[in-house]
């Protein structure tokens, strides 16, 4: 077994949440609409917002501004990130943990948890059960515990790569871990780590102090609030953020995470590359009416707030929510979900068709089939994408080439997106499916304008219809 890091802060940390200024910037004031239409044009412009100015669309709570608000954020998305959506998979590696967050069914005083951490052979069959239904990038997540140190980490990201069946592969390993040391995140990251994950949960001391009992490594805040300033000092610079919604005000924390993202954009000169807005579900001896929950209206509006806030922030929605609700605000903004996923220990193999509360950190709003997943996205209107295409490429300072870059994602991002839904749809999709994705990818590549770009694209997706040729990209 290892042993957890000694929990010392990077030479500048500071703590930039100053919660007085963040709850005045809240206190209701009568709402002058000129200022919020200011405001939203701002962002439509794709300039980031102040946090000043992000509360102004947080006090803004008349229906008519909310529709604005909502308006604005599907318009931002059209045009920043285009109809595509990245699909990923969750891969818990393991519960046992020494921590006692009030919210969560891995917490150490939970007695009904079943305590498991997956060995090396069953991780490989949990990554093959993957692959063999077509997922090419997985977030690994671990609870806080000497077995899973960083060198740990380490080796599940390396399995995970080694890991082939068929045409199955993984492309990209993010992951979802405690807090680590410089030496941790080196370590993480000589294995080849994509982002790597720390939510602060809520930015809130008070609240933070109350959710994580004192003397566990978790109830120390600026611990956790410098985690990720430690990983971008020792080379992980592809960092996510997130805030689990329902602990306290939704309209601090979204204060908080944009404060966050500000931080390490002005300190490091690179944002975060995600922000994820989990929001609290029922868990294993977790008494949910203890807590502020978030209605799906106010989940909506934290969406579209945060997207106008951050335009060329990926934000992740998880299947935490429910299909429905996924449907409906996936044209606010959101980039990334993941599908077809599993949340019990060893969920992908050993699952039924319910879910097993005392083997999962908290129940899944969404457990439907990638397949139904993709299909629903697809008849929506959207590219199902497995695209890592930038990273394999090095080309790492991805947002500037995606957002700065004229024509970038007409020319790199909309292809690779197809070709990699192109494998899906040989590889792995049922023949519905597959009549779905073709018809999308003719009306897509018909919209491609260059032609040699488009003439290059036909001629790989046909190899891929035709030939054993996988991962091709440009
Ligand atoms: N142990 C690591 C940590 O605390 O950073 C990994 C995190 S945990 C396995 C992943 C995230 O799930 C947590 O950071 C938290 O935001 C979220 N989570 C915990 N309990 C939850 C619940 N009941 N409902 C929804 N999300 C929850
Ligand atoms: Fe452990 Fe993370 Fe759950 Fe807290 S949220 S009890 S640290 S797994």
């Amino acid at each position: 077994m290892g042993v957890l890091p000694a929990m010392t802060l990077s030479g500048q940390a500071a703590d930039f949440i100053d919660d007085g200024r963040l709850t005045s910037l809240l206190t209701p004031a009568a709402t002058d609409a000129t200022q919020v239409r200011d405001v939203i044009a701002k962002s439509v412009a794709k300039q980031p917002l102040e946090v000043e100015e992000t509360a102004v669309l947080l006090r803004a709570d008349e229906p008519e501004l909310v529709e604005e608000v909502f308006e604005a954020a599907r318009m931002l998305k059209r045009d920043v990130y285009g109809n595509r959506i990245v699909l990923f998979a969750p891969l818990y590696i393991g519960n046992d943990c020494v921590n006692d967050c009030a919210y969560c069914g891995f917490r150490s005083t939970n007695p009904e948890a079943i305590r498991r951490t997956l060995g090396q052979a069953e991780l490989r069959s949990q990554i093959e059960a993957l692959e063999n239904v077509g997922h090419k990038r997985l977030i690994l997540v671990f609870g806080e515990h000497p077995r899973t140190d960083a060198e740990f980490i380490a080796e599940s990201v390396r399995t995970a790569y080694a890991t082939r069946v068929g045409h199955g592969e993984i492309r990209r390993v993010n992951i979802n871990a405690a807090p680590q040391d410089d030496e941790g995140y080196r370590v993480v990251k000589a294995a080849g780590i994509g982002t790597y994950q720390v939510f602060q949960e809520t930015y809130h001391h008070e609240t933070y102090a109350r959710c994580h009992p004192r003397g566990t490594r978790k109830a120390d805040y600026a611990w956790r609030l410098d985690a990720l300033s430690r990983a971008m000092e020792a080379g992980c610079d592809d960092v996510g953020i997130g805030a689990l919604f329902g602990l306290y005000d939704w309209r601090f924390d979204v204060l908080g995470l944009v404060s966050h993202a500000r931080y390490l954009q002005d300190r490091y000169g690179v944002g975060p590359h995600t922000i994820s807005f989990p929001r609290l579900q029922p868990a294993s001896g977790v008494d949910l009416t203890a807590f502020p929950l978030v209605s799906d209206h106010d989940l909506k509006r934290l969406i579209a707030i945060l997207r106008l806030s951050v335009p060329y922030t990926g934000l992740i929605l998880t299947a935490r929510e429910s299909g429905q609700l996924r449907r409906e605000v996936m044209d606010f903004g959101v980039s990334q979900i993941d599908a077809g996923s599993r949340i019990e220990l060893g969920g992908y193999t050993e699952a039924g068709d319910a879910q097993q509360m005392d083997r999962e950190q908290f129940a899944l709003g969404d457990i439907r089939p990638l397949d139904v997943v993709i299909r629903e996205l697809l008849e929506d209107g959207y590219i199902a994408s497995f695209c890592t295409a930038c990273y394999r490429l090095g080309r790492t300072g991805e947002h500037f080439m995606e957002f700065a870059i004229p024509g970038f994602i007409q020319r790199f991002c909309t292809p690779n997106a197809l070709s990699t839904l192109m494998e899906y749809l040989v590889d792995y999709a049922t023949p519905e499916t597959r009549a779905v994705g073709e018809r999308l990818v003719a009306a897509e590549v018909a919209r491609i304008a260059d032609d040699t770009a488009r003439a290059d694209l036909q001629a790989r997706l046909q190899r891929i219809r035709e030939t054993d040729a996988r991962d091709l990209y440009c």
